[in-house]
């Protein structure tokens, strides 16, 4: 798949070159390791797993410049087994056209990053926008429940 950053102004951006039909894998988020909470205070390139687990990468990655939208294309896949490091991936959430930024919501996957202080202002202009990234906890009933399919497993059931 033909992919590409790009600095947009807004900071780096992940680009797809071809056509991506729904459904398909993207990209692999790249973890190395998991991490408890304490470990992966300091990084913003850790990703939720669980309510109390993380994975995070040691260097940055292709899928670690996928910037949040709160009307995204992609979503994330989790594999059965949590060691499985490369079953991290982003798959297509829709069909998403040659030249679209893709993106993903962070509210599918983290559920408090005020805790971090990795909250922050969307720009993502999206009709649905939230205007403000941080974390699912924080959510009301009606913005859950518009994410419900994209939800990580372990937030669902918060649902
Ligand atoms: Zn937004």
């Amino acid at each position: 798949m033909k992919l590409k950053v790009v600095d947009n102004g807004k900071g780096k951006a992940v680009y797809t070159k071809e056509f991506i039909k729904n459904g398909s894998k993207v990209v692999e988020y790249g973890a190395k390791y998991h991490c408890t909470m304490y470990d992966a205070l300091g990084t913003n390139y850790s990703l939720q797993i669980g309510m109390n687990e993380f994975v995070d990468i040691n260097e940055r990655t292709l899928g670690s410049f996928i910037n949040h939208s709160c009307n995204p294309n992609l979503m994330m896949r989790y594999p059965k087994d949590k060691m499985d490091f490369k079953g991290y991936y982003f798959i297509a959430a829709r069909d998403i056209e040659a030249g679209e930024e893709l993106t993903y919501d962070y509210n599918t996957t983290e559920y408090d990053s005020e805790v971090w202080g990795c909250g922050f202002k969307c720009l993502c202009g999206s009709e649905n926008c939230i205007g403000n990234f941080r974390g699912f906890k924080f959510l009301n009933g009606t913005q859950r429940n518009q994410i419900s399919h994209l939800l990580a497993p372990y937030l669902r059931r918060l649902l």
